[in-house]
Protein backbone atom coordinates (compact mmCIF):
# COMPACT_ATOMS: atom_id res chain seq x y z
CA UNK A 1 0.00 0.00 0.00
CA UNK A 2 1.10 3.47 -0.51
CA UNK A 3 0.94 6.99 0.39
CA UNK A 4 -2.11 7.70 -1.67
CA UNK A 5 -4.05 4.25 -1.46
CA UNK A 6 -6.58 3.90 1.79
CA UNK A 7 -5.91 0.89 3.55
CA UNK A 8 -9.22 -1.27 4.05
CA UNK A 9 -8.61 -1.33 7.95
CA UNK A 10 -11.06 1.99 7.81
CA UNK A 11 -12.52 3.15 10.84
CA UNK A 12 -15.82 4.81 11.52
CA UNK A 13 -13.42 8.07 12.87
CA UNK A 14 -13.01 10.65 9.91
CA UNK A 15 -10.33 13.21 9.21
CA UNK A 16 -11.07 16.63 7.67
CA UNK A 17 -9.25 17.79 4.09
CA UNK A 18 -9.92 21.86 3.66
CA UNK A 19 -13.46 21.16 5.48
CA UNK A 20 -14.12 17.70 3.52
CA UNK A 21 -14.66 14.46 5.46
CA UNK A 22 -12.31 11.22 4.95
CA UNK A 23 -11.99 8.24 6.71
CA UNK A 24 -9.47 7.49 8.77
CA UNK A 25 -7.10 4.71 7.85
CA UNK A 26 -5.09 3.59 10.35
CA UNK A 27 -1.43 3.49 9.19
CA UNK A 28 -2.47 5.80 6.61
CA UNK A 29 -0.41 8.83 5.12
CA UNK A 30 -1.97 12.40 4.84
CA UNK A 31 -1.12 12.42 1.52
CA UNK A 32 -3.49 9.83 0.81
CA UNK A 33 -6.01 11.24 2.72
CA UNK A 34 -5.96 14.75 0.84
CA UNK A 35 -5.84 12.82 -2.05
CA UNK A 36 -8.96 10.45 -1.14
CA UNK A 37 -10.56 13.66 -0.77
CA UNK A 38 -10.37 14.93 -4.26
CA UNK A 39 -7.01 17.55 -3.65
CA UNK A 40 -3.35 17.08 -4.35
CA UNK A 41 -0.21 18.66 -4.20
CA UNK A 42 2.69 18.21 -6.34
CA UNK A 43 5.67 15.88 -4.74
CA UNK A 44 8.51 15.76 -6.63
CA UNK A 45 11.08 13.20 -4.41
CA UNK A 46 7.53 10.81 -3.52
CA UNK A 47 7.80 7.42 -5.45
CA UNK A 48 4.84 5.80 -4.74
CA UNK A 49 5.89 1.58 -4.50
CA UNK A 50 8.91 2.89 -2.13
CA UNK A 51 9.20 4.27 1.85
CA UNK A 52 8.24 7.81 1.56
CA UNK A 53 11.23 10.41 1.83
CA UNK A 54 9.85 13.63 3.25
CA UNK A 55 12.85 15.68 1.91
CA UNK A 56 11.52 17.93 -1.29
CA UNK A 57 8.96 19.50 1.41
CA UNK A 58 6.49 19.78 -1.62
CA UNK A 59 3.77 18.44 0.07
CA UNK A 60 3.69 20.00 3.19
CA UNK A 61 0.46 20.89 4.70
CA UNK A 62 -0.84 22.58 7.73
CA UNK A 63 -2.41 19.50 10.11
CA UNK A 64 -4.57 20.97 13.10
CA UNK A 65 -4.53 18.06 15.69
CA UNK A 66 -6.18 19.33 19.52
CA UNK A 67 -6.28 23.19 18.36
CA UNK A 68 -2.91 22.64 17.85
CA UNK A 69 -1.31 23.60 13.90
CA UNK A 70 1.49 22.19 12.74
CA UNK A 71 3.32 21.85 8.96
CA UNK A 72 3.96 18.28 8.60
CA UNK A 73 5.01 16.63 4.59
CA UNK A 74 1.84 14.71 4.23
CA UNK A 75 4.13 11.91 2.28
CA UNK A 76 5.39 10.98 5.63
CA UNK A 77 2.88 12.31 8.42
CA UNK A 78 0.25 9.64 9.21
CA UNK A 79 -3.12 10.20 9.92
CA UNK A 80 -5.25 10.71 13.27
CA UNK A 81 -8.95 10.52 13.76
CA UNK A 82 -10.14 14.32 14.09
CA UNK A 83 -7.00 15.76 12.25
CA UNK A 84 -7.62 18.66 10.28
CA UNK A 85 -6.17 19.18 7.06
CA UNK A 86 -5.48 22.42 4.90
CA UNK A 87 -3.51 22.23 1.66
CA UNK A 88 -3.68 25.22 -0.10
CA UNK A 89 -3.61 27.93 2.25
CA UNK A 90 -1.64 31.91 0.72
CA UNK A 91 1.50 30.92 3.20
CA UNK A 92 1.98 27.17 1.44
CA UNK A 93 1.70 28.25 -2.02
CA UNK A 94 3.93 30.60 -1.71
CA UNK A 95 6.25 28.04 0.56
CA UNK A 96 5.85 25.82 -2.99
CA UNK A 97 6.63 28.34 -5.23
CA UNK A 98 9.71 29.56 -3.42
CA UNK A 99 10.94 25.83 -3.68
CA UNK A 100 10.29 26.29 -7.11
CA UNK A 101 11.75 29.19 -8.33
CA UNK A 102 15.08 27.77 -6.00
CA UNK A 103 15.02 24.54 -8.52
CA UNK A 104 14.25 26.53 -11.28
CA UNK A 105 17.68 28.46 -10.60
CA UNK A 106 19.77 25.61 -10.63
CA UNK A 107 18.10 24.06 -13.78
CA UNK A 108 18.27 23.96 -17.41
CA UNK A 109 15.81 26.29 -19.07
CA UNK A 110 11.95 24.38 -19.41
CA UNK A 111 12.19 25.30 -23.12
CA UNK A 112 15.39 22.39 -23.69
CA UNK A 113 13.92 19.58 -21.25
CA UNK A 114 14.00 16.49 -22.88
CA UNK A 115 11.20 15.03 -21.16
CA UNK A 116 8.50 17.78 -21.82
CA UNK A 117 10.01 17.71 -25.37
CA UNK A 118 9.48 14.09 -26.25
CA UNK A 119 7.25 12.58 -23.87
CA UNK A 120 5.09 14.55 -21.58
CA UNK A 121 5.36 17.67 -19.32
CA UNK A 122 7.83 16.01 -16.77
CA UNK A 123 6.49 16.84 -13.20
CA UNK A 124 8.60 19.37 -12.13
CA UNK A 125 7.44 21.48 -15.02
CA UNK A 126 3.99 20.56 -14.57
CA UNK A 127 4.95 22.16 -10.87
CA UNK A 128 6.47 24.99 -12.24
CA UNK A 129 3.54 25.97 -14.44
CA UNK A 130 0.96 24.97 -12.03
CA UNK A 131 2.63 27.36 -9.24
CA UNK A 132 3.89 30.17 -12.15
CA UNK A 133 7.14 29.63 -10.28
CA UNK A 134 10.03 32.16 -11.66
CA UNK A 135 13.36 32.03 -10.70
CA UNK A 136 13.93 35.42 -11.89
CA UNK A 137 14.63 37.40 -8.46
CA UNK A 138 17.73 34.23 -7.81
CA UNK A 139 21.13 34.63 -8.93
CA UNK A 140 21.40 31.27 -11.47
CA UNK A 141 23.41 28.67 -10.34
CA UNK A 142 25.23 26.24 -12.28
CA UNK A 143 23.57 23.33 -13.17
CA UNK A 144 24.66 19.81 -12.83
CA UNK A 145 27.37 18.56 -15.16
CA UNK A 146 25.92 16.26 -17.80
CA UNK A 147 26.97 12.33 -17.65
CA UNK A 148 29.00 11.87 -20.98
CA UNK A 149 27.63 8.18 -20.74
CA UNK A 150 28.25 6.29 -24.26
CA UNK A 151 25.17 4.00 -22.73
CA UNK A 152 22.67 3.24 -26.14
CA UNK A 153 20.09 3.06 -23.48
CA UNK A 154 20.30 6.20 -20.96
CA UNK A 155 20.04 9.83 -21.61
CA UNK A 156 21.53 11.47 -18.73
CA UNK A 157 21.52 14.85 -18.41
CA UNK A 158 22.00 16.46 -15.34
CA UNK A 159 21.51 19.53 -16.44
CA UNK A 160 17.59 18.70 -15.31
CA UNK A 161 18.36 16.94 -12.45
CA UNK A 162 16.78 18.62 -8.88
CA UNK A 163 17.96 16.12 -6.29
CA UNK A 164 15.42 14.20 -5.70
CA UNK A 165 17.09 10.70 -5.18
CA UNK A 166 14.14 9.19 -6.37
CA UNK A 167 16.68 7.19 -9.38
CA UNK A 168 19.19 5.86 -6.87
CA UNK A 169 15.91 5.27 -4.14
CA UNK A 170 14.57 3.02 -7.06
CA UNK A 171 17.13 1.29 -8.56
CA UNK A 172 18.40 0.45 -5.10
CA UNK A 173 15.58 -0.26 -3.12
CA UNK A 174 12.87 -1.48 -6.22
CA UNK A 175 15.08 -3.20 -8.74
CA UNK A 176 18.08 -3.86 -6.26
CA UNK A 177 20.69 -3.13 -8.83
CA UNK A 178 22.87 -0.71 -7.03
CA UNK A 179 24.28 0.78 -9.95
CA UNK A 180 23.96 4.48 -8.78
CA UNK A 181 24.15 6.49 -5.55
CA UNK A 182 24.47 9.88 -4.63
CA UNK A 183 28.20 11.40 -4.33
CA UNK A 184 28.53 15.15 -2.60
CA UNK A 185 26.44 17.34 -0.77
CA UNK A 186 23.78 20.10 -1.92
CA UNK A 187 24.67 21.24 -5.05
CA UNK A 188 27.58 19.74 -5.53
CA UNK A 189 25.57 16.75 -5.20
CA UNK A 190 25.60 13.83 -8.24
CA UNK A 191 24.43 10.85 -9.43
CA UNK A 192 27.07 8.82 -9.62
CA UNK A 193 28.29 5.24 -10.57
CA UNK A 194 31.14 3.02 -8.71
CA UNK A 195 33.99 5.22 -9.55
CA UNK A 196 32.42 7.11 -12.04
CA UNK A 197 32.26 4.74 -14.83
CA UNK A 198 29.82 4.80 -17.37
CA UNK A 199 26.53 2.61 -16.93
CA UNK A 200 27.86 -0.62 -18.64
CA UNK A 201 30.83 -0.72 -16.20
CA UNK A 202 28.31 -0.90 -13.58
CA UNK A 203 25.58 -3.64 -12.31
CA UNK A 204 23.06 -1.24 -14.15
CA UNK A 205 20.68 -3.95 -15.78
CA UNK A 206 18.76 -1.05 -17.59
CA UNK A 207 15.64 -1.80 -16.32
CA UNK A 208 14.74 1.76 -16.78
CA UNK A 209 13.37 2.45 -13.75
CA UNK A 210 15.52 5.43 -12.92
CA UNK A 211 14.32 7.26 -16.21
CA UNK A 212 10.43 6.54 -15.28
CA UNK A 213 10.14 7.70 -12.05
CA UNK A 214 12.76 10.92 -12.58
CA UNK A 215 10.00 13.76 -12.39
CA UNK A 216 12.65 15.90 -14.37
CA UNK A 217 14.55 15.44 -17.75
CA UNK A 218 17.78 14.43 -16.18
CA UNK A 219 16.74 10.92 -17.16
CA UNK A 220 14.99 9.85 -20.73
CA UNK A 221 14.93 7.05 -23.22
CA UNK A 222 18.31 7.91 -25.23
CA UNK A 223 16.68 5.59 -28.05
CA UNK A 224 13.85 7.89 -29.00
CA UNK A 225 14.12 11.34 -27.18
CA UNK A 226 14.48 13.92 -29.81
CA UNK A 227 12.59 11.70 -32.13
CA UNK A 228 9.32 12.20 -30.85
CA UNK A 229 6.97 15.49 -29.74
CA UNK A 230 5.50 15.37 -26.80
CA UNK A 231 1.59 16.65 -28.02
CA UNK A 232 1.88 13.95 -30.82
CA UNK A 233 2.96 10.73 -28.84
CA UNK A 234 0.17 8.54 -28.24
CA UNK A 235 0.44 5.58 -25.48
CA UNK A 236 -1.64 2.41 -25.88
CA UNK A 237 -1.74 -0.61 -22.82
CA UNK A 238 -0.80 -3.53 -23.80
CA UNK A 239 1.51 -7.09 -22.80
CA UNK A 240 5.56 -6.75 -23.59
CA UNK A 241 5.55 -9.96 -25.80
CA UNK A 242 9.43 -10.71 -25.35
CA UNK A 243 8.42 -13.29 -22.66
CA UNK A 244 6.39 -15.40 -20.59
CA UNK A 245 6.42 -12.72 -17.26
CA UNK A 246 3.67 -11.00 -19.32
CA UNK A 247 4.77 -7.26 -17.95
CA UNK A 248 2.27 -4.34 -18.58
CA UNK A 249 3.85 -1.72 -20.60
CA UNK A 250 2.59 1.40 -22.90
CA UNK A 251 3.36 1.77 -27.05
CA UNK A 252 4.64 4.97 -27.89
CA UNK A 253 3.39 5.69 -31.08
CA UNK A 254 3.59 8.88 -33.42
CA UNK A 255 1.82 9.23 -36.94
CA UNK A 256 1.10 5.37 -36.28
CA UNK A 257 5.00 4.82 -36.27
CA UNK A 258 5.67 2.85 -33.44
CA UNK A 259 8.62 4.52 -31.68
CA UNK A 260 9.42 2.56 -28.35
CA UNK A 261 7.78 1.66 -24.88
CA UNK A 262 7.15 2.88 -21.51
CA UNK A 263 6.17 0.70 -18.45
CA UNK A 264 2.39 0.71 -17.25
CA UNK A 265 1.81 1.40 -13.90
CA UNK A 266 -1.29 0.44 -13.41
CA UNK A 267 -0.67 -3.68 -14.46
CA UNK A 268 0.44 -6.05 -12.00
CA UNK A 269 4.09 -5.74 -12.77
CA UNK A 270 3.80 -1.89 -11.00
CA UNK A 271 5.57 -1.02 -13.57
CA UNK A 272 9.03 -2.86 -13.82
CA UNK A 273 10.62 -4.11 -16.77
CA UNK A 274 13.10 -5.47 -17.76
CA UNK A 275 15.87 -4.22 -20.76
CA UNK A 276 13.55 -5.87 -23.28
CA UNK A 277 10.37 -4.78 -22.24
CA UNK A 278 11.90 -1.28 -22.13
CA UNK A 279 14.72 -0.78 -24.57
CA UNK A 280 14.08 -3.61 -26.73
CA UNK A 281 13.87 -3.24 -30.57
CA UNK A 282 10.49 -2.92 -32.27
CA UNK A 283 11.58 -3.12 -35.57
CA UNK A 284 10.54 -6.22 -35.98
CA UNK A 285 6.85 -5.53 -36.20
CA UNK A 286 7.40 -3.63 -39.68
CA UNK A 287 10.04 -6.80 -40.70
CA UNK A 288 9.59 -7.52 -44.18
CA UNK A 289 10.61 -10.66 -42.96
CA UNK A 290 7.64 -10.91 -40.38
CA UNK A 291 5.29 -13.64 -41.55
CA UNK A 292 1.51 -12.54 -42.63
CA UNK A 293 0.31 -15.62 -44.26
CA UNK A 294 1.17 -19.05 -43.72
CA UNK A 295 3.78 -20.88 -45.75
CA UNK A 296 3.61 -24.34 -47.16
CA UNK A 297 6.50 -26.25 -49.18
CA UNK A 298 5.73 -27.46 -52.23
CA UNK A 299 8.42 -28.92 -54.90
CA UNK A 300 10.85 -27.67 -52.41
CA UNK A 301 9.95 -23.97 -52.27
CA UNK A 302 7.73 -22.48 -49.80
CA UNK A 303 4.91 -20.93 -51.12
CA UNK A 304 1.84 -18.72 -49.18
CA UNK A 305 -1.11 -20.58 -48.55
CA UNK A 306 -4.55 -19.95 -47.09
CA UNK A 307 -5.06 -20.69 -43.50
CA UNK A 308 -7.57 -23.07 -44.28
CA UNK A 309 -5.19 -24.87 -46.49
CA UNK A 310 -2.39 -25.11 -44.17
CA UNK A 311 -4.85 -26.24 -40.88
CA UNK A 312 -6.51 -29.05 -43.13
CA UNK A 313 -2.67 -30.19 -43.72
CA UNK A 314 -1.29 -29.96 -40.34
CA UNK A 315 -4.69 -31.96 -39.42
CA UNK A 316 -4.12 -34.34 -41.74
CA UNK A 317 -0.20 -34.81 -40.72
CA UNK A 318 -1.12 -35.26 -37.25
CA UNK A 319 -3.87 -37.55 -38.24
CA UNK A 320 -0.96 -39.81 -40.15
CA UNK A 321 1.68 -39.66 -37.61
CA UNK A 322 -0.86 -41.00 -34.32
CA UNK A 323 -2.12 -43.39 -36.88
CA UNK A 324 1.27 -45.39 -37.90
CA UNK A 325 3.38 -44.36 -34.82
CA UNK A 326 1.11 -43.24 -32.18
CA UNK A 327 0.22 -40.47 -30.30
CA UNK A 328 3.30 -40.47 -28.22
CA UNK A 329 5.36 -39.81 -31.50
CA UNK A 330 3.74 -36.22 -31.57
CA UNK A 331 4.83 -33.16 -29.39
CA UNK A 332 3.31 -29.96 -28.88
CA UNK A 333 4.63 -26.97 -27.79
CA UNK A 334 2.61 -24.10 -26.68
CA UNK A 335 4.19 -20.47 -26.59
CA UNK A 336 4.18 -17.38 -23.66
CA UNK A 337 2.99 -14.85 -26.11
CA UNK A 338 -0.23 -16.27 -26.59
CA UNK A 339 -3.06 -16.07 -24.06
CA UNK A 340 -3.58 -18.54 -20.89
CA UNK A 341 -6.89 -19.21 -22.58
CA UNK A 342 -5.05 -20.21 -25.44
CA UNK A 343 -2.00 -22.30 -23.71
CA UNK A 344 -5.20 -24.34 -21.88
CA UNK A 345 -6.37 -25.36 -25.17
CA UNK A 346 -3.20 -25.86 -26.29
CA UNK A 347 -2.74 -28.55 -23.63
CA UNK A 348 -6.49 -29.89 -23.94
CA UNK A 349 -6.07 -30.56 -27.69
CA UNK A 350 -2.87 -32.82 -26.67
CA UNK A 351 -4.36 -34.86 -24.52
CA UNK A 352 -7.85 -35.29 -25.76
CA UNK A 353 -7.38 -34.64 -29.12
CA UNK A 354 -4.56 -36.30 -30.04
CA UNK A 355 -4.09 -38.38 -27.21
CA UNK A 356 0.07 -37.44 -25.50
CA UNK A 357 1.03 -35.89 -22.68
CA UNK A 358 3.65 -34.49 -25.04
CA UNK A 359 2.97 -30.92 -24.52
CA UNK A 360 5.33 -27.91 -23.19
CA UNK A 361 5.73 -24.50 -23.55
CA UNK A 362 8.88 -22.09 -24.16
CA UNK A 363 8.88 -19.90 -21.26
CA UNK A 364 9.99 -23.01 -18.98
CA UNK A 365 12.94 -23.31 -20.96
S1 LIG B 1 18.39 1.35 -15.51
FE1 LIG B 1 17.75 0.24 -13.67
S2 LIG B 1 19.64 -0.71 -12.92
FE2 LIG B 1 20.28 0.87 -14.38
S3 LIG B 1 20.66 2.70 -13.13
FE3 LIG B 1 18.50 2.80 -13.82
S4 LIG B 1 17.32 1.84 -12.15
FE4 LIG B 1 19.47 1.25 -11.87
S1 LIG C 1 18.37 12.32 -12.05
FE1 LIG C 1 16.15 12.66 -11.84
S2 LIG C 1 15.48 11.18 -10.30
FE2 LIG C 1 17.71 11.33 -10.13
S3 LIG C 1 18.06 12.86 -8.55
FE3 LIG C 1 18.11 13.95 -10.52
S4 LIG C 1 16.00 14.67 -10.82
FE4 LIG C 1 15.91 13.10 -9.23
S1 LIG D 1 9.66 -6.74 -19.71
FE1 LIG D 1 11.15 -8.42 -19.68
S2 LIG D 1 10.42 -9.77 -18.02
FE2 LIG D 1 8.71 -8.42 -18.57
S3 LIG D 1 7.55 -9.58 -20.14
FE3 LIG D 1 9.00 -8.25 -21.22
S4 LIG D 1 10.79 -9.56 -21.56
FE4 LIG D 1 9.58 -10.55 -19.97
Amino acid sequence: MDATTQSSTVSEALLEVNGTPVPYSEGGRVLGALREAGYDVPTLCYESRLDPQGTCRMCLVDVEVDGRVTQVASCTAFQQPGMKVTTHSDELKQYRRTILDMLLSETGPQAECPKCLSFKTCDFHSATDEYEADAGWLKPIAPRAKALDPNPFIQRDYDFCIGCFRCTNVCNDWEMAGAITVDGRSQNSKIFSFFDNELLQSPCTFCGQCINTCPTGALTDKKIVGKTVAEKLERTKTICPYCGVGCGIQLLTQDGELKGSEPDFTAPSQGSLCVKGQFGSWDFVKSADRLTTPLIRKNGELQPASWDEAISLVASKFEHYKDTDGPDSLVLWASARVTSESNYLMQKFARVAVGTNNIDNCSRT
